[in-house]
């Protein structure tokens, strides 16, 4: 098997014990939507006691806002009356959002707080030069966020600063970190520019490779005769397995955790489907990725309505897979997972 080659980096694990939340206890801090990692970090921070109010526009994430207890107003209300403000509307549309309703309210009082670095790498926002611009990123959807602290636990995570001018933006960002919650877990260093490559790339390298893998996986046992009930239970459980095994266990462990011949089967066999030349693809992409050019297709595509997207999504729902997994998700959630 081939190995990485040059020198392995290594980053440090920044916990609780390194930041200081009383940083920002005096600062009114102000979550700018409410969907995904709004929810679960507005509430994540209340609970440690922070000032917060949730900026977003009137409708159901208001209506959600206002139920779980927060004082809901107009993003630029919000900007006005906050000092920490948390950039939590997606990533493609808050340069928009920014130059309307952020970039006309934003002080020197003010620490602009993104959650990926997509925007502002990608020079779609460049905030003003007057204040701290720092990150704070959970690794992790917003529901698992908000469930792990709320069961005293953490995710893993990333900050950064992206400009300091208080000279305090690296202590900021670590208050924040420890108030979104995950230094309960640990977080890492990072900068703008690496946090958005690898996420792009793992969702581009990784994501879609998957969802290929499980696909083709299942149309070639279904071409070979065997039935969709028989093609998705293993496809799909193998690689639930397996995920399952890497949560629990080193990769080591976990790629040889099935039976003798599942183990030869899996180490001997690793570059017969996944063959070497992926590796160049892959290091292709990742260059395409740092070049800007995915962000301009993604951007492309929203300005023409989505509609390589939407055919996609259409393909997959009405893929034989949707059939035939009903039944499985509703007995696997049933029978507690497996
Ligand atoms: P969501 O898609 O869940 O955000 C939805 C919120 O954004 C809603 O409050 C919505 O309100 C608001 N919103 C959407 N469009 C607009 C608009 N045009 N103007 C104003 N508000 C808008 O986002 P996420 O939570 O997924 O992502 C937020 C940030 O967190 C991003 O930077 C993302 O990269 C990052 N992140 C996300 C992770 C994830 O797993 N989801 C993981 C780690 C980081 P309304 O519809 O009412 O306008």
């Amino acid at each position: 098997m081939a190995e990485a080659k040059g020198t392995i980096k290594r980053d440090r694990l920044y916990t609780e014990e390194d930041a200081d939340l009383g940083l920002i206890k005096d600062r009114k801090i102000a979550v700018l939507g409410y969907g995904s990692q709004g929810h679960a970090q507005a509430q994540n921070m209340r609970d440690q006691g922070l000032d917060v109010i949730v900026g977003n526009v009137e409708d159901r994430f208001a209506e959600q806002a206002r139920a779980d207890g927060f004082e809901v107003v107009p993003i630029a209300e919000a900007v006005r009356r906050g000092q920490v403000i948390l950039m939590l509307i997606p990533d493609e549309v808050q340069a928009a959002v920014h130059k309307s309703d952020i970039e006309p309210h934003l002080t020197r009082d003010h620490t602009l707080v993104f959650a990926s670095g997509y925007a502002v790498h990608f020079g779609l926002i460049t905030p003003p030069g007057f204040l701290d611009v720092i990150l704070a990123v959970p690794n992790c959807v917003g529901a698992i966020v908000r469930e792990r602290y709320a069961r005293g636990q953490g995710v893993f995570g990333h900050f950064g600063v992206h400009q300091d001018v208080t000279g305090q933006a690296h202590d900021l960002a670590l208050a924040v970190a420890m108030g979104i919650g995950i230094l309960r877990f640990g977080a890492i260093k990072t900068t703008f520019g690496e946090e958005v490559a690898i996420n792009l790339f793992a969702e581009t390298a990784g994501l879609s490779g998957m969802i290929k893998y499980l696909l083709t996986a299942f149309e070639v046992l279904i071409e070979a005769g065997f039935s969709a009930e028989k093609a998705y239970c293993e496809t799909f459980y193998e690689v639930q397995f397996l995920v399952e095994s890497i949560c629990r266990m080193p990769f080591g462990e976990a790629v040889a955790f099935g039976s003798p011949t599942a183990t030869y089967l899996a180490l001997t066999k690793t570059g017969d489907v996944v063959t070497e030349d992926v590796r160049e693809r892959m290091r292709q992409m990742l260059a395409r990725i740092q070049a800007g050019e995915m962000v301009r297709d993604w951007n492309l595509e929203q300005l023409a309505g989505c509609p390589v997207l939407t055919q996609r999504k259409r393909e997959i729902l009405e893929h034989p897979i949707s059939e035939v997994e009903k039944l499985f998700l509703e007995r696997k959630l049933a029978s507690g997972g497996i």
